[in-house]
């Protein structure tokens, strides 16, 4: 583990910068491999990764380690993962803006370090704290933008998070099961090959 992200982890345990550290259990810090091409960014965590201090450790990361493994990528190894906010926002609301504002600068940190090619914004949250708020993730998904200001070389790429997933039971064609798997595929490709 990068020593750097170690002390921001410790940092991060410790912070009080906005009111959720009053009711989180745990920090959600990250998952994965700091030597990782690909990063994978969601939005907050929720009651389990609260409880066991991990993200995607629920039904949507359970999910989303299928779509993972039938893309061919192995989660320990080929990404490193993290969230917008590294407490949980009470009842899974959505983040609010000052504490996005606060915690912002746990991830920004954490990219600086992990110096990954791609990164998967993984929902709209998480595409709303690096691309245009104007755009829909249902219409951007799987676009590769790479001239996010402040992150010169890395592509960015928006994919529906697995929990709207699990609501789409279709794997027809078109279906956002399907869409996900091929922006994962591409992704894949992208980083890695
Ligand atoms: S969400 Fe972020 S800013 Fe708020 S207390 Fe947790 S670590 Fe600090």
């Amino acid at each position: 583990m990068k020593a750097a992200l170690l002390e921001l982890e410790a940092r991060a345990k410790n912070c009080v910068g906005c009111e959720l550290c009053k009711t989180r259990t745990n920090i959600v810090f990250s998952d994965g491999s700091p030597n990782a091409k690909i990063m994978l960014i969601g939005e907050a965590p929720g009651a389990d990764e609260d409880k066991l201090g991990k993200p995607f450790v629920g039904r949507a990361g359970k999910l989303l380690n299928e779509f993972l493994k039938n893309a061919g990528l192995e989660r320990q190894k080929d990404l490193y993962i993290a969230n917008t906010l590294k407490c949980r926002p009470p009842e899974n609301r959505k983040p609010k803006k000052e504490e996005k504002e606060a915690c912002e600068k746990f991830l920004h940190a954490q990219i600086k370090t992990i110096k990954p090619k791609v990164i998967v914004l993984c929902g709209a949250t998480a595409m709303e704290s690096f691309l245009d708020k104007k755009f829909k993730i249902s219409k951007v998904r799987g676009e590769i933008f790479d001239n996010v200001a402040g992150y010169k070389g890395i592509k960015f790429v928006p994919i529906l998070h697995p929990s709207y997933l699990l609501r789409q039971h279709s794997l027809d064609e078109g279906s956002p099961r399907d869409l996900t798997l091929k922006d994962l595929i591409m992704i894949k490709k992208t980083a890695l090959d």
